[in-house]
């Protein structure tokens, strides 16, 4: 199908997309990589008076590294992302994490904004997000603030984002030098959304944990960092039996829906294994320094 007849802007600084999102009333919607939104158009599931394309703003690409964090224009292309240099020193679990976000060509086009701002429950991104404790930078007519993960994802596809802002910059902080770290996910197919995702990064050495974090994709209409779980690691370590208490703790937290591609039960259940996997992996790969 073809998408619904719409007004066409493509504004060359953040400011005057602002504008004509707040000119549009709501009604406009902004264009990224297009990877979600060309098919909600296609599909006229969404219909917008205008798309106010973000593609003609230089300025919001680019990686940067300030006071221990990384910093990400939302135009920043997932593609970029996977073979930064600085993004596989100082933020490994998101370069893995990107690798399994669709296929090559997607990650060409799709954009990390975008997928934070799509609010995708399976997505990799929000989980990396939450389990880091990144915030993102949202700029609209009233000025700029600045989100943590709980406060920006709401539900399925619903953020806190007013419809006259745009995500602007997404902010990680760099692990610490050696942290272990594993995206483990399970898919029908490779490049397919996850059915579930469990984020995982600890801090250590051999079996004792100084900083643990799991966050979930999948496992509910929004990523679900699951704290009680990293407590039993940071106060037990990382024993066998300590991993799989962790793990059976996951699945308690978790409260997800069935739907066409699986039933409540069944994500419970992958978020038990996955975050046995994800931590033997993360437990596996980290290093003291
Ligand atoms: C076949 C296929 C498989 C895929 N598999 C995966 C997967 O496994 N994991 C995964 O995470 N994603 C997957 N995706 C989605 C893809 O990664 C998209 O890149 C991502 O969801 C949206 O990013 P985008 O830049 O393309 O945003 P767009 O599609 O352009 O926009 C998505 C939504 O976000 C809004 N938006 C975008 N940027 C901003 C901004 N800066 N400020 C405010 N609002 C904004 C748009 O208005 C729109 O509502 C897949 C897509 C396809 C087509």
């Amino acid at each position: 199908m073809k998408p619904p007849v719409f007004d066409y802007h493509a504004p060359a600084t953040v400011d005057e997309g602002i504008a004509l999102l707040a000119r549009y009333g709501g009604e406009a919607k902004v264009l990224a990589g297009g990877q979600s939104l060309m098919p909600l158009l296609n599909f006229r599931l969404s219909r917008p008076a205008a798309i106010v394309d973000l593609n003609t703003i230089a300025s919001l690409a680019y990686v940067r590294e300030e006071d221990g964090a990384l910093r990400f224009g939302a135009m920043t292309r997932q593609r970029t992302i996977e073979f930064s240099d600085v993004v596989r020193r100082r933020l490994p679990l998101l370069t893995e994490a990107t690798a399994l976000v669709g296929h090559l060509p997607i990650r060409t086009r799709g954009t990390i904004g975008g997928s934070l701002a799509h609010a995708d429950p399976s997505a990799e991104y929000p989980a990396v997000l939450t389990a880091l404790e990144g915030t993102v930078v949202a700029r609209g007519p009233r000025g700029e603030r600045t989100l943590r993960p709980a406060d920006l994802f709401q539900s399925y596809l619903t953020t806190s984002l007013g419809p006259e802002e745009i995500l602007v910059e997404v902010r990680l902080p760099a692990m610490a030098a050696g942290a272990g770290f594993a995206f483990e996910e399970f898919s029908r197919r490779h490049g397919d959304f996850a059915i579930v995702g469990i984020a995982a990064m600890l801090v250590g050495d051999g079996e004792r944990c100084r900083v643990a974090r799991l966050a979930t994709a999948g496992a509910g209409p929004v990523p679900i960092r699951l704290r009680s779980a990293e407590e039993i690691l940071e106060r037990d370590g990382l024993s066998e039996s300590a991993i799989e208490a962790a793990a059976r703790r996951a699945e308690e937290l978790v409260d997800p829906d069935s739907d066409i591609h699986a039933s409540a039960a069944y994500r419970r259940h992958l978020t038990r294994v996955l975050t046995g996997r994800a931590l033997r992996r993360a437990k596996a790969t980290m290093r003291e320094h």
